[in-house]
């Protein structure tokens, strides 16, 4: 098998910060090293972790290993959390769509044209303004992320 030594270093290290049972500020910490051989001795090649060839069960990290494991652990790891932002509605705009029912807000937001797709698209809805008697919303289209805006006149619905 052809393996790329240098992602599985990286996500060794990732791995290590998992299994950190003694942390030092400044100092690094101590891992658990119950990890493939090769890549524990080139990790310290690399500076990462001391020499993993003793006895004790842990291996000591480098700060610069500890902090370089925490960065790679939370770019692999963690939970992607997108954040919708919620839309921004001036006051008059606020009132003037929740004049609009509910039903009828969800059909108007799943059918906005996007110049860019040149089809009919859903809006992720961002802002809402009055312009005169019309309520402009803005927002962007889920399918290219593209810029799309929907104006409502009055008494559309
Ligand atoms: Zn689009």
């Amino acid at each position: 098998m052809n393996y790329d030594e240098d992602k599985i270093d990286e996500f060794t290290l990732a791995l290590l910060c998992l299994v950190v049972h003694q942390r030092e500020e400044g100092l690094g910490a101590r891992a658990w090293k119950g990890f493939d051989w090769e890549t524990l001795n080139r990790l310290h090649d690399k500076g990462y972790i001391s020499n993993p060839v003793s006895k004790a069960k842990s291996v000591a990290m480098t700060e610069e290993g500890f902090l370089k494991s925490k960065e790679l652990f939370e770019r692999y790891f963690t939970k992607e959390t997108k954040t919708i932002p919620l839309p921004k509605f001036t006051d008059a705009a606020k009132k003037r769509w929740n004049q609009v029912p509910e039903r009828v807000r969800k059909d108007i937001i799943d059918a906005v044209w996007c110049t860019r797709c040149r089809t009919g698209t859903s809006m992720q809805l961002l802002e809402g303004t009055m312009s005169g008697r019309s309520l402009v919303l803005r927002g962007t289209c889920k399918q290219c992320g593209g810029e799309v805006a929907r104006v409502i006149e009055p008494a559309e619905e």
